[in-house]
């Protein structure tokens, strides 16, 4: 799944016109995690417009992987008593809420109303809003504050088991990732609709060359096995997939389903704005190590600090999964995207951009937080030659 991909081709092949997609699941459509007795529809999927040119933005950034999931406990450190909860993986947004309520709970037993949040990324800031709706006071700490934390160069789409642990540890950790999953799919239903539409629901296609089911290609990646949590644990809250039957994209196999999307600028921009507006307060501070938790001055830490934490802490636990993505020019009228696991490309309707995620191989255990203008590059060129292949209705 992770093998660099690149396709040659021309560098912008663009769809002009509109397609038409027929889904329909038929008592035939047997298929694994497919949902039986869907009716049919039809829509028009506007065009996606793809290309080198349209590139506006391109990031890249360490997912926090710890292979037995995030660090959520508490430890006394000096005279300090530090909440950890850090080591998210490819899944912070997801987890969010139900993170940062387990960890508000270790806060609250040491009894303290005055509180201090260290990072200000999607776990650091949704634990302060969290912390104040259960009615404590909170001042955040951090090296850095949004657009320029890690969290921001996330896809942004509801992944709640993407790297968070692996299959050896799934067992010890899967009823804390359901407590998380549940609570913060909740949370997220209570945020749409909202101005600025910092959480919507989109439709995700998955195209595929092999049969829903096939085993998958030898991965060569040296990333370990994870566990199909959402799958095992939540899927009575979840939507399903749907095998589409009539579709215009030009491979043999899709499947639909609707996905959360998290349109990461409003959606930062909110908690930020709830945060302050609840009377929270935030100072610049960069902690070197964990002898610098003394210099904050409440008693009751929750520390957020994410990848950070590997050079804060020491902590070897947390291993760098390295992420490209690239942002082409917005298209507000598009209300999908899609996933080719074999082109290794994805592409999502955010409203800040056109997010496209590029699988390249060696991003596990990799640290490198330079940019590969090319990887994006590749990647784009490879989504407009599947536009390209689209049949028009
Ligand atoms: C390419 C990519 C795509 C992703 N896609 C998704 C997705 O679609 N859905 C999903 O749920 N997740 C996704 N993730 C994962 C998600 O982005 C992370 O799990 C999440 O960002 C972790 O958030 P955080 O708040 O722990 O860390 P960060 O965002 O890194 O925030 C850490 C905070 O701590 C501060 N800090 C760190 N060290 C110190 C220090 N020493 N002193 C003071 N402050 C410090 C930082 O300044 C920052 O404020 C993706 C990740 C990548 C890389």
């Amino acid at each position: 799944m992770q093998r660099r991909h690149f396709l040659k081709g021309s560098a912008a092949l663009l769809s002009t016109l509109p397609v038409a997609v027929v889904a329909a699941q038929g008592p035939g459509s047997s298929a694994p995690g497919a949902t039986a007795g869907m009716g049919a529809d039809t829509r028009t999927l506007a065009p996606i417009v793809a290309g080198p040119d349209r590139i506006i933005e391109m990031n890249v950034c360490t997912r926090p992987f710890r292979p037995q999931g995030p660090r959520i406990e508490t430890e006394r450190i000096g005279r300090k008593q530090v909440v950890h909860n850090y080591g998210h993986g490819g899944s912070g947004w997801s987890l969010s809420w139900g993170s940062a309520q387990l960890a508000v709970a270790m806060a609250k037993e040491t009894g303290r109303q005055e509180i201090a949040v260290v990072g200000c990324g999607a776990i650091g800031l949704t634990t302060a809003v969290v912390a104040q709706q259960a009615g404590l006071r909170v001042r955040i700490y951090a090296k850095e504050r949004p657009p320029y934390v890690r969290s921001n160069f996330a896809t942004g789409a509801w992944t709640p088991d993407s790297r968070i642990c692996t299959a050896e540890h799934a067992a010890a950790f899967a009823e804390r990732w359901e407590s998380m999953a549940r609570y913060s799919f909740r949370r997220y239903q209570s945020l749409l609709g909202v101005a600025g539409n910092p959480i919507e629901w989109r439709d995700m296609y998955s195209l595929s060359d092999l049969p829903p089911g096939s085993p998958q290609p030898n991965n060569e990646s040296g990333e370990p096995e994870y566990p199909n949590f959402e799958r095992e644990l939540i899927q009575d809250i979840t939507p399903q997939n749907v095998d589409v039957v009539s579709h215009p994209f030009p491979v043999p196999y899709v499947r639909r389903r609707p996905t959360l999307l998290f349109n990461i600028a409003s959606y930062s921009r909110l908690l930020m704005g709830d945060f302050l507006a609840g009377g929270g307060r935030i100072e610049t501070y960069a902690l070197t190590d964990r002898s610098d938790f003394a210099a904050i001055e409440e008693r009751t830490i929750i520390n957020c600090t994410g990848y950070g934490a590997r050079a804060l802490l020491a902590d070897d636990s947390i291993i760098p999964v390295r992420g490209q993505t690239c942002k082409l020019m917005p298209q507000p009228e598009l209300d999908y995207g899609f996933y080719y696991g074999s082109r290794h490309v994805a592409v999502y309707p955010r409203r800040d951009g056109l997010l496209v995620q590029a699988q390249a191989e060696g991003d596990f255990n990799n640290d490198a937080e330079n940019l590969d203008p090319n990887e994006s590059i590749s990647a784009v060129q490879r989504l407009a030659e599947i536009i390209a292949q689209m049949k028009r209705a």
